[in-house]
């Protein structure tokens, strides 16, 4: 016997409504189709796959990466009345047995389980001797080497395609990024079933970023706009000793602050858990490794004291607030050095040259945002494949838009030498092409011939990739990343090379810094 979902909603979650492509999700799986869901950290997910798998006959399987995770969702469930459980390796074994015979039993609902174990000897055979209502496969970008959180396991996930073809397949990620869906569709299957995207915006949370100058004066400032000291949040720190610090300076301004980072023991990492659960006004300062799980829908502010390493990473860390939809505030602060010290540990990393290619578009990305001329927003959304149709009103750059210089010629004479050269090249080779620097690469593919050769003399190095960044955060210039970072002339950039569309860059970026403070005094 199927039950109707809505009331299922209503009676065992407690909502009144689907939210976003919720409805049309659900309906999809309950008529056995298969498909992909992208939607922002908070934007509601589970109830995707555990609406159906409690309206639909039989057993569903949900894959997903982290113990932690799962238990949370297990939780959760079991307190709703739900006859969920979990299998996994820290399991002991009557827990195991329990777990096995209320599946024997026909009893559960759903069984989360790792990939690792789904894809264990005989693990199929054993499950599906009940019937499988249908497979969701969470956090599904660790299937993709493009997603930045790469899982080998995940690969063996493709069985169930071939295995289970007429068991729906849900596969659901926060991860937007065009290579990592195409990646996922092709790995489960899904190439012909729909992909539900839901708006990556999460217009509730404010949006602000800034040179580090006064760390701790910015940081009291934020906290004191976010929540005036009464709610909840998170201060990302970058490393355990600065998490260890900021806890310490903000317990001494009385604040309700706690360290987190993977460095602690084990209890005291639940009991900041707990405490961060529980607390009214806790800040929780943090390492990365402080994230998974959280299920607080109040947090009220997240800041970061360094930049991320990436547009995805962050928007899943400031998507931890404001989950219950009111007001809620990002804070990036971040220094040139951060930009610096990044590109040193991808180039020292072990990782192949592809990856750290990845990450060097990453960073650029990152980059691109924090440094934004135009709508912090808009910016943001890019990165997720969206096109805001206007300024969100609702970032500090909409508050405050920093003054921009006519940046058209500096973009012209870029984007002419990547033309010129056959987009064939990354930024290092233009920026010689353009300062007229006779390098044997240069000399080896006649380049000193162009007559881009030499024209950007009057723009630094360091300038030239802050154009860069802002051609590519404006949509002008692709780095193509799957081959070797070389920088390619968008169709967007027609206009700006023929004059017809101005580009605006943030002054600091192109004026050396003496002609600006001139110009100030
Ligand atoms: P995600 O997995 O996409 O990050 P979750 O599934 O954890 O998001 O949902 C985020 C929050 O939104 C949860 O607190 C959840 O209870 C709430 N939520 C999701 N869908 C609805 C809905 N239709 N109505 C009310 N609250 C919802
Ligand atoms: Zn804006």
């Amino acid at each position: 016997m199927t039950q109707d979902p809505a009331k299922v909603l209503h009676d065992v979650f407690g909502h009144a409504g689907f939210r976003g492509r919720q409805a049309e999700v659900v309906d999809h799986v309950m008529r056995g189709g298969s498909g992909l869901v992208l939607m922002p950290t908070g934007g509601g997910k589970s109830l995707c796959f555990q609406v159906p798998a409690l309206c639909r006959e039989g057993l569903a399987i949900v894959v997903s990466p982290l113990i932690a995770l799962m238990e949370d969702q297990v939780a959760a469930l079991r307190q709703q009345g739900v006859a969920a459980a979990a299998l996994h390796s820290e399991l002991e074994e009557p827990e195991r047995r329990e777990v096995w015979r209320s599946l024997n039993e026909g009893r559960l609902k759903l069984l989360y389980i790792s990939p690792e174990r789904l894809g264990m000897d005989g693990m199929l055979e054993r499950l599906s001797q009940r019937d499988i209502a249908l497979f969701a496969v969470d956090e599904a970008h660790c299937i993709s080497q493009w997603g930045h959180h790469f899982r080998p396991e995940y690969r063996a996930l493709s069985f169930l395609r071939s295995g289970f073809p007429e068991v729906p397949r849900l596969a659901l990620t926060a991860t937007a990024d065009e290579r990592t869906v195409d990646d996922i569709r092709a790995q489960l299957g899904l190439e012909d079933a729909p992909v539900f995207r839901s708006s990556f915006d999460r217009r509730n949370i404010h949006l602000a970023a800034a040179p580090r100058e006064q760390e701790r004066s910015q940081i009291r400032a934020f906290l004191r706009e976010a929540s005036d000291g009464r709610g909840a949040g998170i201060v990302y720190c970058g490393t355990r000793a600065r998490a260890e610090q900021t806890a310490d300076w903000l317990r001494a301004d009385g604040y309700d602050a706690m360290p987190f980072h993977a460095g602690m023991p084990s209890e005291d990492k639940r009991d900041a858990h707990r405490r961060f659960a529980r607390g009214d006004a806790v800040v929780m300062c943090a390492t990365i490794a402080f994230g998974m799980g959280i299920d607080r829908p109040d947090v009220r502010f997240v800041a970061h004291l360094s930049l991320p390493q990436g547009p995805e990473g962050w928007y899943q860390e400031i998507g931890r607030a404001g989950r219950d939809g009111l007001p809620a505030r990002a804070l990036l602060l971040y220094g040139a050095g951060d930009i610096a010290l990044a590109r040193h540990r991808i180039q020292q990393s072990p990782a192949s040259d592809e990856q750290k290619r990845i990450e060097r578009a990453r960073l650029d990305a990152m980059v691109g945002i924090a440094e934004a001329g135009t709508c912090r927003r808009r910016v943001l959304l890019r990165c997720f494949g969206e096109d805001l149709a206007e300024d969100c009103g609702h970032c500090d750059v909409c508050a405050a838009p920093p003054r921009l210089y006519d940046g058209t010629v500096a973009a012209q004479k870029l984007l002419s030498a990547a033309l010129r050269t056959g987009n064939r090249f990354g930024l290092g080779h233009l920026v010689d092409v353009l300062r007229g620097r006779l390098t044997d690469k240069v000399a080896q593919f006649g380049h000193d011939q162009l007559p881009t050769f030499g024209v950007g003399k009057d723009v630094a190095e360091g300038a030239w990739r802050g154009v860069m960044r802002q051609l590519v955060s404006q949509g002008a210039l692709d780095i193509a990343v799957e081959n070797h970072g070389e920088l390619v002339v968008t169709e967007a950039a027609r206009p700006v090379l023929r004059g017809e569309h101005r580009v605006m860059l943030r002054e600091e970026l192109i004026r050396p810094r003496s002609a600006r403070s001139s110009r100030e005094t």
